[in-house]
């Protein structure tokens, strides 16, 4: 195998990154994933994903994990119901039959971020992930590599995955789109009105050209994100304090003229958290030589807006990908194999990237219901 006595560094402990791992340690090869977090514990992880057939749960089929996916996914939580502004209900799944089966192509299920890492991590060889590693500074070293943390602490590698998320050092553009990401803790007691429209499920809220995603997590909270058209700048510009709930309700108000007072659940309670994140994107036709041993996956590869649901699929079938290739007998060098790899993956990683930015853009078009491009700039 190619990787025979190698030691293989992944960057980044992200659901690409641990999949990676796991793919890779069940193949024999030796790997450490090094770890910005201080622990697992240190954040609350993010909304729910849907998993796809044929990239994140092929991925989680390869790695022996689906039996534990079927463990602590949640059943019904993929059901959607698309509202407009005034939250009037126009199209609800709830009241269709279950025709949910694995292995079905159009059966989604979705899990929460917390769960989902949760059993990757636990998946590993004890010892795999090296938390409280924020990678400063790589460097060669003989024929591999050195990786130096914050804090100075350094590691060597044979071969360097960079799965370090939004923040590779590819620069990605700009797409016209900031989002406000929030969690409302407790939405029975903190939103009861918008936790009783959610039903479990998620909520797409499209009109005058804004839309409004929400969706309720296993832990009784509800995640949200807005998405309307704003300048680059426009978070740092606004003035806004996005730690202050009531200050981003506020907002919302003004910027959504004529949404129903509803929605200001979302901004009701204190324990309310947002964070602006303008929506980055690498350019689809990026290309670039393959190294002898260093490549990338996942949002460190071909970063994309949310608005496909594909972010978490890609890494998770880039991460089944690369270790296909790293542990096959095809390639006669580790070069020869990132090279077929990185190949594929951009291919896929295009096509589905040029689909989410024209879903990007189509989103609040379609909203108005009248085919124009464009949106409305959040104030
Ligand atoms: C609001 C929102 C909603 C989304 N909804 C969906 C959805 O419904 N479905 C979907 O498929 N995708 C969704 N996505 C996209 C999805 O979250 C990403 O595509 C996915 O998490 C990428 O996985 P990854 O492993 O490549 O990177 P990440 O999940 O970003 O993981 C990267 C890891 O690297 C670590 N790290 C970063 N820098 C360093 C460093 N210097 N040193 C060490 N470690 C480091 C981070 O702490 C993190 O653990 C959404 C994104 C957003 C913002």
């Amino acid at each position: 195998m190619l990787l025979q006595h190698k030691q293989v560094a992944v960057v980044g402990g992200g659901p690409g990154g641990l999949t990676l791992a796991r793919l890779l340690q069940r193949q024999g090869a030796t790997v450490r994933v090094y770890e910005r977090d201080r622990s697992r514990h240190e954040r609350v992880q993010g909304g729910t994903l849907d998993l796809h057939d044929e990239s994140g749960l092929a991925a989680l089929r390869a790695a022996g994990l689906l039996d534990a996916f079927k463990a602590h996914y949640r059943p019904g939580a993929d059901k959607l119901r698309l509202t407009d502004k005034h939250a009037t209900v126009a199209l609800s799944q709830h009241a269709e039959a279950p025709a949910d089966t694995f292995g079905d192509a159009a059966f989604r299920p979705e899990i929460d971020r917390g769960p989902l890492r949760n059993i990757l991590l636990d998946a590993l060889q004890p010892g795999t992930v090296v938390w409280d590693s924020q990678l400063v500074a790589v460097q060669p070293l003989g024929a591999g590599w050195q990786l130096t943390f914050r804090g100075g602490a350094t590691a060597t590698a044979d071969i360097l995955i960079g799965a370090d998320g939004a923040n590779s050092k590819i620069r990605p553009f700009y797409s016209g789109v900031t989002i406000v990401e929030g969690t409302v803790y407790d939405a029975a007691q903190n939103a009861p009105r918008l936790h009783a429209l959610t039903q479990g499920g998620k909520i797409f809220a499209l009109d005058d050209a804004q839309t409004l995603v929400v969706s309720a997590k296993g832990d009784g909270s509800l995640t949200f994100y807005t998405g309307c058209k704003t300048p680059e700048t426009w978070a740092r510009d606004s003035g806004i304090d996005f730690a202050n709930a009531a200050e981003v309700g506020a907002w919302f108000r003004q910027g959504f003229t004529g949404w129903a007072e509803i929605w200001q659940e979302l901004f009701a309670s204190d324990t309310t958290r947002c964070v602006p994140r303008p929506q980055y994107c690498m350019p689809p036709d990026q290309t670039w030589p393959a190294q002898p041993n260093l490549t990338l996956l996942g949002d460190a590869a071909h970063l994309m807006p949310p608005y496909a649901g594909e972010g978490v699929n890609m890494a998770m079938l880039d991460a089944l990908e690369l270790s296909q290739c790293l542990t096959s007998d095809q390639f006669p060098t580790v070069q020869a194999a990132l090279a077929h790899y990185e190949q594929h993956m951009r291919q896929r990683a295009a096509a589905v990237a040029q689909e989410t930015l024209e879903q990007t853009e189509r989103a609040p078009a379609r909203a108005r219901g009248a085919g124009a491009s464009g949106g409305a700039v959040c104030r």
